[in-house]
């Protein structure tokens, strides 16, 4: 296959890489789709050990209504491929005045969203505070899409703060969405992003899984591409995107070198402009900007392997009013001067999907915040694990008698697994570089590098949302635009 040429060639295939390459194939263009994994999915591939498959880590999608997933899936003509899963409840706790930790009462099965309610009994909102926390969630559910945009540039603390809302509410809505979804505190946050994702979660629901683990849904939009006639190869790194006079020409791969006039990649923005082109073919302003976006921060945990279940939830968020993160705490907390505990995501995937653990036994896997650096020492990480750990055990006390395994998985797992550490402290990044306030909205980086026939897909570029349809987001509208390219040049050589 040395020297094939193509029209278009794809680098990674995590979700926004595989949803592209997917979608042009299908539109006629002759693409090469290349991994460096034995398998697609990236930050959300399928692992499978010992009897248990699923995804490495928490990974809940969202919204269950009109998601991308299934839409990208349909388009494609591969819903045979990759079953969604909907288990319709989820198991969040939050530590009440007794200091125990509740699960949030089941909604109405009648209902795609959450009732108020509910949540506000739950959380103990006092009767006089209801109606201003109702009118906040009337404004927040209700609010048009030319007034959420108004909030690019204002950072989520900044927005919610004059509403004045109960603390144990900005808890859930903090380590939900904020700290929970988009992997940073509320005072760096886009506020119109969050607001966006709000409105999908309460009104369009979250809590969407995928049989055999979200890399199932990757592996279905790479089989398209070859149904479509064009060609994957996984097990191979690409090393260079070939650039002469400012126009890509192709990859150099340890499999061999492809050419095609434009090249889109998924391997990270930094990485991408920093190691696979190089900066000596960027101007000096474009490479300081590169360099100088920062990181989602970064989940570490545990997966637990239990010889006998401990919970019916599927997956929620263990949080109390002390949980929410600031920048300030982080800060502190990295040196060792502020408490490491805060939100601590769960996701337990044999209690929606059959197919995750042997009979009788229970996978559980958990994530807690911690800087995106893949470099961290064995006892930094140990500090972060354990805060993480020290949660989990005050709110699922019967666990740890019956742990027979238990994994970490850290930043260097996730950087090794998807993209390569570039920048000092970036590369075992959550989701991406587009999340925080002045990198979102308008300031988002583009999907279009400052060089003929480079662009960049998924988390970094040219989507919102949870981080899967983020990528997901990305890839469609990468395609469009470089399908047009394609035909603009070819109409114009
Ligand atoms: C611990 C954790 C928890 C998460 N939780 C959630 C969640 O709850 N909900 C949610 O929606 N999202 C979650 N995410 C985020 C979500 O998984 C990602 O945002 C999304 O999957 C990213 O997709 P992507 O296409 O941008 O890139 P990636 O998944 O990073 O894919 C990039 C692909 O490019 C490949 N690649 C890189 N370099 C090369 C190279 N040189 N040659 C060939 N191939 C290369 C990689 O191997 C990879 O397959 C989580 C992520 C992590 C790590």
């Amino acid at each position: 296959m040395t020297d094939k040429t193509y029209d278009v060639i794809v680098v990674g295939a995590g979700f926004g890489g595989s949803s592209c390459a997917g979608l042009l194939a299908k539109r006629g263009l002759k693409v090469l789709l290349v991994e460096k994994n034995p398998n697609a999915g990236g930050k959300a591939m399928s692992i499978s050990k010992n009897g248990y498959t699923h995804t490495p880590w928490v990974v809940i999608g969202a919204p269950v209504v009109g998601n991308l997933y299934e839409k990208v899936l349909k388009e494609l003509e591969v819903e045979d491929l990759a079953k969604l899963i909907i288990p319709g409840t989820q198991g969040s706790h939050y530590k009440t005045s007794t200091g125990q930790y509740v699960r949030l009462p089941p909604m109405p099965t009648d209902s795609q969203s959450m009732d108020p309610n509910l949540v506000f009994d739950w959380l103990e909102i006092p009767n006089e505070e209801r109606e201003n926390a109702l009118k906040f969630f009337i404004e927040l559910t209700m609010m048009p899409p030319e007034k959420i945009h108004t909030f690019h540039e204002t950072t989520f603390e900044d927005w919610i703060t004059p509403y004045n809302i109960p603390r144990a509410l900005y808890a859930f809505l903090a380590s939900l969405i904020a700290d929970g979804l988009f992997m940073g505190p509320s005072d760096c946050l886009d506020a119109a992003e969050m607001i966006e994702s709000l409105q999908d979660m309460f009104l369009r629901n979250g809590g969407v899984f995928c049989e055999g683990g979200w890399g199932k849904l990757a592996e279905a939009y790479c089989e398209a591409v070859r149904r479509y006639g064009s060609d994957v190869i996984m097990s191979a790194r690409v090393e260079e995107i070939s650039v002469e006079d400012g126009q890509v020409t192709g990859i150099v791969t340890s499999e061999g070198t492809f050419k095609a006039p434009i090249v889109i990649s998924n391997a990270g923005l930094q990485p991408t402009i920093l190691k696979l082109v190089g900066e000596e073919h960027f101007d000096k302003s474009y490479v300081n900007y590169v360099k100088d976006l920062v990181p989602s921060w970064a989940l570490l945990g545990y997966r637990y392997f239990l010889s006998e279940p401990v919970t019916d939830a599927p997956y929620g968020v263990v949080f109390s009013d002390d949980s929410p993160w600031s920048l300030e705490r982080f800060n502190k907390a990295r040196v060792g001067e502020a408490s490491r505990e805060g939100v601590l995501y769960f996701e337990v995937p044999s209690n929606y999907d059959p197919t995750a653990a042997p009979e009788g036994k229970q996978i559980f896997m958990t994530g807690s915040f911690c800087p995106a650096d893949p470099h961290m020492s064995k006892e930094e990480y140990k500090a972060w694990a354990n805060a993480g750990e020290e949660t989990l055990f005050k709110a699922f006390p019967q666990l740890e008698a019956v742990i027979e395994d238990k994994h970490l998985y850290t930043t260097r797992h996730v950087s090794n697994l998807t993209r390569d550490s570039v920048v000092p402290g970036a590369g075992g990044e959550t989701i991406g570089l587009g999340q925080f306030v002045g990198q979102c909205g308008p300031t988002k980086p583009s999907i279009k590098a400052p060089i003929r026939g480079l662009y960049i897909v998924g988390t970094d570029a040219g989507g919102t949302g949870v981080g899967t349809q983020q990528a997901i987001e990305s890839g469609m509208n990468v395609a469009e635009v470089v399908q047009r390219y394609h035909l603009m040049k070819k109409a114009n050589p």
